[in-house]
């Protein structure tokens, strides 16, 4: 406790938990020095000013994407976002009309910019690959350079550059059925749209990207663990996310100085995510599955978008400079564990010590 003390002390009022969870204070000891921590500034700022960001996968204010956006033009960033042809008109409408103004406030009170759109399909590289029936389909018509290569291309016209790339975006059109029944076509359609398109879009930004630049993409914990309901090869895409994100780390690591790192979230009710499963009317797949984190992570307030987008700019900010090839649980948890407490099959079981249950008020 001695040792504990010294090393810790310079922090002056700080607390800490004995072992069997009986809280303390102490103090700073007299005359103690540490050589290796340093007093903290009131507030440790985010400071995101000057660099310009684009986060891919943004079409209404529910996801994980315009939480980013929000944090990072919080943090000062230049933020201009992608949005997938299909549901580009409909964003591009909530936006004009005003239906999103609430979601642009700030903090602080102010309202962030409405950020600069860019229409992006990610599963093509450049124009020569959109094939002739998308082009003339009439959710594409009227739009061009939408590849990734092409918003590439504009971003360098645009800004000059591209300090911090978020890929937000994932799509998987057999994403109901267990891997049993998926098709060839449906798992790679899974892995070209949610995978690859990472892959491609660090091709083709890490040039436009200057030295201490960051790349982040967002992952689940299914790309490790089982988590059933979450189909149509969708778990083997996030394991190729998080497996290509550590190649990546050592490859823009070397090649251009750029760090890249992954958040595995928790669940949020997101459009995509409330397109697995549940009838009209029926309790979703992603409501079942944010009640099984509630009464099963060891943090039981609910996951805000938030939660996810102050990591993110973290990670994509100077702080984290150190920072790559690492998958960040933002999931109040829930990765960590390997039981669920509120089984049927522990029902009865007295397990020692007591714990709050669901429903939490
Ligand atoms: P979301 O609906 O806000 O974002 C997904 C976006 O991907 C949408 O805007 C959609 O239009 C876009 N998209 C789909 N296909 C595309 C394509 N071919 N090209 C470009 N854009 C395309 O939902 P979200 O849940 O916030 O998802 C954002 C990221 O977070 C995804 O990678 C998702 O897998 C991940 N994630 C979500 C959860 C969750 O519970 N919601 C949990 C962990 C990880």
């Amino acid at each position: 406790m001695k040792i504990f003390c010294t090393l810790l002390g310079c922090i002056t009022g700080a607390k800490a938990f004995l072992a069997g969870g009986e809280r303390i204070s102490f103090s700073n000891p007299k005359g103690a020095r540490s050589t290796n921590v340093r007093a903290l500034d009131s507030t440790l700022p985010i400071d995101l000013r000057g660099k310009v960001a684009f986060v891919a996968g943004v079409a209404d204010s529910a996801g994980y994407g315009w939480a980013i956006v929000k944090h990072l033009s919080e943090a000062g960033a230049e933020v201009c976002v992608g949005t997938w042809p299909p549901v580009l008109g409909i964003f591009e409408k909530n936006l004009k009309s005003g239906k999103l103004d609430d979601d642009l406030v700030l903090s602080s009170g102010e309202k962030m910019a409405v950020p600069k759109i860019y229409p992006l399909d990610a599963v093509y590289d450049t124009a020569d690959d959109v094939p002739d029936d998308v082009k003339s389909n009439k959710r594409y018509a009227g739009l061009t350079g939408y590849s990734i290569t092409e918003v590439a291309d504009a971003i360098k016209a645009d800004y000059g550059r591209c300090d911090i790339l978020v890929h937000s975006l994932a799509n998987a059109p057999e994403v109901k059925a267990p891997l049993m029944q998926v098709s060839r076509s449906g798992y790679l359609a899974a892995a070209s749209a949610s995978s690859y398109s990472m892959v491609s879009m660090v091709q083709r930004f890490a040039p436009i990207m200057p030295n201490g630049g960051s790349v982040l993409a967002l992952s689940f914990v299914a790309a490790e663990r089982f988590v059933p309901g979450y189909g149509g090869g969708m778990s083997s895409a996030k394991a190729q996310l998080e497996s290509d994100m550590r190649v990546l780390s050592f490859e823009i690591g070397r090649q251009y100085q750029l760090r890249i790192n992954t958040i595995s979230a928790g669940a949020l009710k997101s459009r995509a995510a409330s397109a697995i499963g549940g009838a009209k009317g029926e309790k979703t797949y992603i409501e079942y599955y944010i009640d099984h984190s509630l009464a099963n992570a060891p943090l039981t307030q609910p996951l805000e978008a938030d939660d996810v987008g102050a990591a993110a700019a973290f990670l994509c900010s100077p702080l984290a400079k150190a920072i790559t090839g690492v998958n960040l649980y933002v999931d109040n948890g829930l990765a960590a564990t390997a039981s669920s407490v509120d089984s049927r099959a522990f029902e009865g079981y007295k397990w020692g010590y007591d714990f709050p249950m669901p429903p939490y008020e």
